[in-house]
């Protein structure tokens, strides 16, 4: 597993697990499988209405929680500083841990600010390993960031070979946050598997269009947390780390931007 070091020294997963629409007893299975196929970074949110389900998957799993990094999010009902101080008990509760391991404001709402507040003074309880947002781009996160004490660890965002946001990396990573992306495969909207440049470059590097395609971020610094209820699946995702794209392929698929 490659891991990336946060700006307050907490490493991540490079790859970790997507489980946006994962629900019920078959999402637990899913979650399961995810962790038994060798996934330890688990992306929840309380608008997923899963965290129960994420909770019990990695307590039924036995495997040591200090091993596994959970992210979950706060949504727009938990849009001030009172409620989002109660939202962080709730998802703690409903995750079956003491601790989160990043906490990110979904979205950039109007109140995001004292969503912060809370989210700081649960980080400095060590309620939270690392805090972030997700959804700002480059003016909001400019806006959000002036005074604000703590800098995002993560920003998390749409980032794919179409829609690579490149510049908002860079962006981010010399105030020293980083990007992580969300639908790495576009969330399935576009048939980003057949694509011919990525097959083209997958049959080289004897990988898939899926492969190459999370390669394509994660080699350039952009963590990935692609999601997939099919275990063959999980594990071609999981293993599209051990090979590198090289300078013709990144120009190839930097043209698909
Ligand atoms: P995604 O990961 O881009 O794509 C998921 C789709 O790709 C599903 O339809 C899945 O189908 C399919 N798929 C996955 N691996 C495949 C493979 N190897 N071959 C063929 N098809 C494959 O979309 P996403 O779930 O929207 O995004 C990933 C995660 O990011 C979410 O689950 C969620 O945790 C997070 N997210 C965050 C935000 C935010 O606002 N912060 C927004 C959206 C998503 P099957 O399941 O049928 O395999």
């Amino acid at each position: 597993m490659e891991y990336i070091t946060l700006n307050n020294g907490v490493t991540m997963p490079m790859i970790g697990f997507g489980t946006w629409d994962v629900r019920g007893k078959f999402g637990k299975q899913v979650i399961m499988d995810a962790l038994k196929v060798g996934y330890r970074l688990i992306d929840t949110a309380q608008m997923y209405d899963n965290e129960s389900i994420v909770g019990q998957a990695i307590h039924e799993s036995g495997i040591d929680r200090k091993t596994i990094f959970i992210t979950t999010k706060l949504d727009r009902t938990s849009a001030s500083y009172e409620k989002a101080k109660a939202a962080i008990e709730g998802s703690l509760q409903r995750l079956k841990t003491d601790y989160i391991d990043l906490l990110l404001i979904h979205e950039p709402y109007s109140d995001a600010l004292g969503m912060y507040q809370a989210l700081k003074e649960a980080y400095a309880l060590s309620k939270v390993r690392a805090i972030g947002i997700s959804n700002f781009d480059r003016d909001r996160y400019d806006q959000f960031i002036k005074n604000r004490g703590i800098i995002p660890m993560v920003d998390q965002v749409e980032s794919h070979v179409y829609f690579s946001q490149l510049k908002l990396k860079d962006h981010l990573m010399r105030h020293g946050t980083i990007m992580q992306s969300w639908g790495s495969f576009t969330e399935g909207r576009r048939d980003i598997f057949n694509d011919p440049v990525l097959l083209k470059i997958a049959t080289k590097h004897q990988k898939t269009a899926a492969q190459v395609a999370l390669r394509y971020l994660t080699q350039q610094g952009i963590p990935v947390i692609p999601k997939t209820v099919h275990v063959e699946r999980m594990k071609e995702n999981f293993n599209s780390l051990d090979f590198d794209l090289d300078q013709a392929d990144l120009g190839q698929i930097r043209r698909l931007d």
